[in-house]
Order: structure tokens, then C-alpha cells, then sequence
């Protein structure tokens, strides 16, 4: 089992009305070198008193402070993760594990991100890692131009849900493929919402790229509604 590292809360600041910058700090954490868009489990009790873990991808790591940042959405009707990064005081306790995740930036002719609020720290901390000769574009659906934060990729497609709930894949299903057929990508990564994720992945494999050339990761999951039987009110 990884260690657990103790952690306080060191600093907060909004980037976004939507998006909390949060800075953990911890004796154990010095030294440590995340590879770009690793993540933490952050370690959380909910107010029943369950234990849950929630994963935020480490935006910087300062090794010599035992310092690193994360960048935590604010959701509306957001659980555990959320409430946490709405409320967390300078100063106050948490726990994390990591650096974890399998996430790697590999060689290629043509790097295509595709993903959404969650996944734009791992975006702009992958992008900013590839040398500036790399040919990349990111695609990125945000609720609105407030949610957006700098991305380094030679090309940004932004797409707005304009009041669409998140976790619909049809507006990045429609880019990604005139995306695809734009130009040649020899590495594409989707992070977005788990179903979503599922249906761009098998888009991409079908406009050719090999399997082993996506790297393909759900990063949230949209509430599974229940269905409403005939007849039921609803
Ligand atoms: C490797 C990895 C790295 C990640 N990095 C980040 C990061 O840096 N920043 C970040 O903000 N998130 C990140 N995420 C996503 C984050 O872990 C999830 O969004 C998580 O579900 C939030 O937990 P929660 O307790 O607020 O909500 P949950 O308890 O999981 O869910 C409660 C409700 O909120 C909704 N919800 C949860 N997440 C989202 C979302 N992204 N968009 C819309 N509705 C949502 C759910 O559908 C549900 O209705 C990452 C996930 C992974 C796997």
C-alpha cells in the first residue's frame, strides 16, 4: 500500500469563478517528482463518516517545498471532492496518496487532447511538458468561456455547453472528428466524463489511430438516472 502523506493546506485562490487553486504542503512530499499530470487520492470522510477517496491531478509540484498544487472544480451538485476544495482553510489538515497514475507522454507525429473541466490541469501540465516544436491540439468542452484556463497547445478548440448538462458527448464526438480528419495524430489522449470518454475512444480507433497510440481515461461519471417506470410520476 502507498504511503499516506500528511499534508496541510497551505493556500487557496480562485482561478476560475469555478476553479479553486489549492496548495498542499508535507514533510513527505519533498523531494518527490511527479511526472506531468500525475495525480493524488485525496482522502476524505463525508459527513456520515465514510471514508472516500477523490483523485486531482497535480498541477505543479515545487520538490524542494514539499509543495503541490491542485486545481479542483467547484460543481454544482458536486460530492465529497467538491465540498472539500470549496471549504479547505489555510491551514487545515488533509491527507493524500500519490503521486499516482499511469498517464505518460510518449513520442509521437501529432498529440490530440480531448477533455473537459476535470481533465484541463492534466491537459495544460501535459502540454506544457512537450517541447514547443511538438504538434499538438487540445479540444476541450467547458459550461462557459469563464471555465477556461491557459492551455499550451499549438491549437485550442474551445466548445461551450451553453447550458447542455455535462457528460453529453455529442459536441466533442462532432470536433474530435473533424479533428481526425484535419490532420494525422500519431497519440491521442481523452480524459473526460467515463461514458464520453468510451464513444471518442471508439471514434478515434475508428478513424484508424492503433489502439496502443490512445491513451483513454473516464475521469468522472455523470449521474446514472434512474428509469422512470410507465406510468410513474415522474
Ligand atoms: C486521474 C484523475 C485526475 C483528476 N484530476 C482532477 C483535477 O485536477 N481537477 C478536478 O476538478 N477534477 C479532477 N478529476 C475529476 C474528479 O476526481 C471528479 O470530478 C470527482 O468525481 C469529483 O468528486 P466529487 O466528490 O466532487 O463528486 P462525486 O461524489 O464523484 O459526484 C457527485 C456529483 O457530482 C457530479 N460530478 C462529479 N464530477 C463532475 C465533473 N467533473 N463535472 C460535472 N459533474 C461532476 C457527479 O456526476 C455527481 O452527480 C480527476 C479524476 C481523475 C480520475
Amino acid at each position: 500500500m502507498k504511503a499516506i502523506h500528511r499534508c496541510i493546506v497551505l493556500g487557496r485562490r480562485h482561478l476560475t469563478p469555478r476553479t479553486v487553486r489549492l496548495t498542499i504542503s508535507g514533510p513527505s512530499l519533498i523531494g518527490l517528482r511527479p511526472h506531468p499530470a500525475q495525480d493524488i487520492e485525496v482522502l476524505l470522510t463525508t459527513a456520515p463518516g465514510s471514508r472516500v477517496k477523490r483523485r486531482y491531478t497535480i498541477r505543479h509540484a515545487r520538490p524542494q517545498d514539499g509543495q503541490w498544487d491542485v486545481d479542483a472544480v467547484l460543481h454544482a451538485n458536486g460530492g465529497p471532492g467538491s465540498t472539500w476544495a470549496a471549504h479547505a482553510e489555510p491551514g487545515s489538515p488533509v491527507e493524500v496518496v500519490g503521486p499516482r497514475g499511469k498517464l505518460q507522454l510518449r513520442p509521437a507525429d501529432g498529440h490530440l487532447f480531448v477533455g473537459d473541466e476535470a481533465s484541463l490541469p492534466a491537459i495544460a501540465a501535459l502540454t506544457e511538458a512537450l517541447s514547443s516544436d511538438q504538434d499538438t491540439t487540445a479540444v476541450i468542452e467547458t459550461d462557459s468561456g469563464a471555465d477556461r484556463l491557459p492551455v499550451a497547445a499549438g491549437r485550442v478548440r474551445w466548445l461551450e455547453r451553453s447550458g447542455r448538462p455535462p457528460g453529453d458527448p455529442e459536441s466533442l464526438l462532432t470536433a474530435v472528428e473533424r479533428e481526425l480528419r484535419a490532420r494525422r495524430y500519431g497519440q491521442v489522449y481523452v480524459l473526460a466524463e467515463a461514458r464520453v470518454t468510451r464513444v471518442v475512444r471508439e471514434l478515434v480507433h475508428g478513424a484508424g489511430v492503433r489502439p496502443e497510440c490512445v491513451f483513454a481515461k473516464g475521469y468522472w461519471t455523470a449521474d446514472a438516472r434512474p428509469a422512470v417506470a410507465p406510468g410513474t410520476p415522474a
